[in-house]
């Protein structure tokens, strides 16, 4: 038996109004005056200047304004990086990515495609990577992903949905600064918080779990209940508190795995465009049988904040497109692995998955 020797992020900053810290950080990692950092920024932060205007910004340094209503693809990072390429004579002196899971990963991504030549849709899966990364720093904006500590980049490409995971995809450098959640819409909130409670609960109840993955998983579960099922937290207090669970979340699953919703939610997401927060959501609803704590915990918080989720989304697809979901679903091995056990493959059939695609 050989152990999984983790890559972590090197620095972290945690605290409201660190994001003033920026140019601090960043200076000493400047190569030189032609090295630029690109900023790549949610663009739902256009025009709003009380983020935009902290923005340390000068020689040739770019920001670019994204858009995060898909996921990242393959492509977009392809041409993110030939556009990089093309503008600028010397590699940049590092990567920011500014937003929610979509932004950092897209950065993660940038910053390994710059070193590493071909294109990304051929580093999907695990340890591909040749060359590190450039100087890559995340700040989120929204909490639950988890993606600011984890080791991989979600990326959908032409033929699947799968994360390029390397030592070098995690960050150099994180910053946690839980004001810059202030403005995110309630619904999103739930559905990228959820993300982490769905982490905690298929981690903590899965074959992989191991006293690691535990410490983690157990802290960012206390912290979820806390957050969503209990009326004792200031706003400010619940949003500090959930940016933390969201990284003891993603710590936890690092060493250990996510399970059946993730699997399904990956097969929505592929064929539907279906994202991931409110994917995890609507599989979650229906999973009782492998998660009946969960389950029942996931519907008391739902209730709660009166969140609606999407229903009947896959009423009318054909065989063929069933046949498409449960491909992306069943080729995630090491999720059914962790979830089930070994002999798995006995009970998730193709026809187990349909039915309960069917219901969702
Ligand atoms: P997101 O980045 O997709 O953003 C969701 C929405 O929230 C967007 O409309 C965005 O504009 C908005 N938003 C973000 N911050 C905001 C703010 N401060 N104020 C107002 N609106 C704001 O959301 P997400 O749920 O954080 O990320 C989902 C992505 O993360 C998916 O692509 C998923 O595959 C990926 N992911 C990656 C990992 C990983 O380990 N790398 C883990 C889980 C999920
Ligand atoms: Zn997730």
């Amino acid at each position: 038996m050989s152990y999984k020797n983790y890559p972590m992020v090197s620095r972290v900053v945690y605290g409201r109004g660190s994001f003033n810290q920026l140019n601090d950080i960043l200076s000493p990692k400047r190569k030189n005056v032609k090295a630029p950092f690109i900023f790549l920024v949610d663009d739902v932060f256009k025009g709003k200047s009380w983020l935009t205007s902290r923005i340390p910004l000068s020689y040739d340094d770019k920001l670019l304004y994204i858009s995060a209503e898909e996921e990242p693809k393959t492509s977009q990072v392809d041409a993110l990086v030939e556009q990089i390429i093309l503008d600028y004579k010397e590699t940049p002196s590092g990567i920011i990515g500014i937003g929610g899971g979509t932004l950092l990963d897209l950065a993660k991504a940038v910053a390994l495609m710059l070193t590493n030549k071909g294109e990304a849709k051929d580093y999907q899966g695990w340890d591909l990577i040749k060359n590190p990364a450039i100087y890559h720093v995340g700040i989120p904006t929204i909490s639950g992903t988890g993606a600011e500590v984890s080791r991989t980049t979600i990326l959908t490409g032409p033929v699947r949905k799968l994360g390029i995971n390397s030592d070098y995809t995690p960050f150099d450098q994180v910053i946690l600064d839980p004001e810059l959640t202030k403005d995110v819409p309630k619904d999103q909130w739930f559905y990228t918080g959820m993300d982490c409670f769905v982490h905690c609960i298929e981690s903590l109840n899965g074959t992989y779990l191991n006293a690691f993955s535990q410490s983690y998983g157990e802290k960012a579960l206390e912290l979820c209940k806390e957050i969503f099922l209990e009326d004792t937290l200031t706003e400010k207090e619940a949003a500090d508190k959930l940016m933390m669970a969201s990284w003891h979340g993603g710590m936890s699953i690092a060493y250990s795995q996510v399970g059946v919703a993730h699997a399904m939610s990956y097969g929505l997401g592929y064929l539907l465009g279906v994202k991931h927060g409110v994917g995890n959501c609507i599989v979650f609803e229906h999973l009782e049988e492998y998660y009946p704590e969960g389950v029942a915990m996931y519907k008391a918080m739902r209730k709660k904040h009166d969140i609606k989720i999407p229903q009947g989304i896959c009423a009318d697809l054909s065989d063929k497109e069933f046949d498409i979901m449960i491909d992306v679903a069943l080729s995630l091995e090491p999720l059914w692995e962790n979830a089930i056990g070994k002999n798995w493959k006995k009970t998730i059939t193709r026809d187990k998955l349909k039915a309960l695609y069917l219901k969702m």
